[in-house]
């Protein structure tokens, strides 16, 4: 969907990923423009340096295609563990970085302002405040995709645990079971991402998937190996939003990333197991994300917007 944020200062807003590195610009009234994916210039260490750089070009170019905006702030967010508060980039694995103050960095190569934040936290902000779930005070957000991760909001503020919160996907779902890329075992990430969904299957039967809508077709065609590797990973996740809610009591689960594109093939199963767990608990709402793709570079475009509004 095509999001607004609704009229404010113009800003930068660049989503550094694994693989792309999303930019664009917000305009006073709300819109993006420019949006372009670029491949994120991952080094053996130090990749902070290519991402500034890019980022430095990649601003330029929106400014001189637009001449007629002048954006006030930057927006910049990435993924690993990052503290919003101090602007850092404490550690990325697949980035090869850790503490990296990016705020203050992002803000000498622009002369301008700026943010930085956790691409997850960002994405969810985006989530909450601008689609269905903004009518609730207390929610999470949770990107399932490569990786599954969270986005808490209490009482309508962000919760970040100083760059530690939300890491829903590094909890332990079946203890000694399949290694997670954090050093883990039985993570819930390990067994229900899409990656691993793709990655199960793949190994289970040997015939290579390309991602986990595959798994999920053939699931529903009859194959017993793909519909034991999407039960699995339905069950890790009902147990693991059991958790999140018995600990947060949202009062609205929502779910985006890719995996999320299944729809009912995943909201109905999840939530009837969701359920089955709660006993005098609240039950959340499961709702679907609205956003997309784009809300990360939304939501990084929010924040850069908020730090104009702080005094
Ligand atoms: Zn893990």
């Amino acid at each position: 969907m095509t999001v607004s944020l609704g009229p404010g200062a113009p800003v930068l807003a660049f989503d550094v990923g694994g693989t792309d590195l999303k930019s664009g610009l917000v305009t006073a009234d709300g819109d993006i423009v420019g949006v372009q994916r670029t491949p994120t210039p991952v080094q053996p260490e130090h990749t902070e340096k290519a991402v500034l750089e890019t980022i430095t070009r990649l601003g330029a170019e929106l400014r001189q295609q637009h001449p007629e905006i002048d954006p006030q702030a930057v927006g910049l967010i990435a993924p690993g563990v990052v503290d919003d508060d101090n602007g850092i980039g404490l550690f990325a694995e697949n980035l090869n970085w850790q503490d990296v103050p990016f705020r203050d960095l992002t803000e000498k190569a622009f002369g301008l302002p700026a943010s930085f934040t956790h691409d997850v936290r960002a994405a969810g902000e985006a989530e909450y405040r601008l689609g269905p779930a903004s009518q609730y005070r207390n929610a999470l957000v949770v990107t399932i995709g490569t990786g599954i991760a969270g986005a808490i909001f209490i009482d309508g503020k962000p919760y970040a645990g100083e760059g530690y919160a939300g890491e829903l996907g590094h909890s332990v779902i079946a203890p000694g079971g399949e290694p997670c890329a954090c050093g883990g075992r039985g993570c819930l990430e390990a067994i229900a991402s899409a990656a691993a969904i793709t990655r199960r299957y793949n190994r289970i039967t040997s015939v290579p998937v390309p991602g986990a809508r595959e798994v999920l077709e053939r699931a529903r065609s009859g194959d017993t190996d793909a519909e034991a590797v999407w039960i699995t990973a339905l069950d890790a996740l009902g147990l693991g939003l059991s958790h999140a809610t018995a600990l947060l009591a949202p009062q609205v689960i929502v779910l985006g990333g890719g995996l999320a594109q299944a729809g009912d093939a995943l909201f109905t199963p999840v939530r009837e197991r969701l359920y089955s767990h709660l006993t005098f608990h609240r039950r959340p709402e499961l709702m679907q994300a609205s956003i997309g793709q784009d809300a990360g570079l939304v939501g990084a475009a929010m924040r850069a917007r908020a730090i104009l509004e702080t005094p």
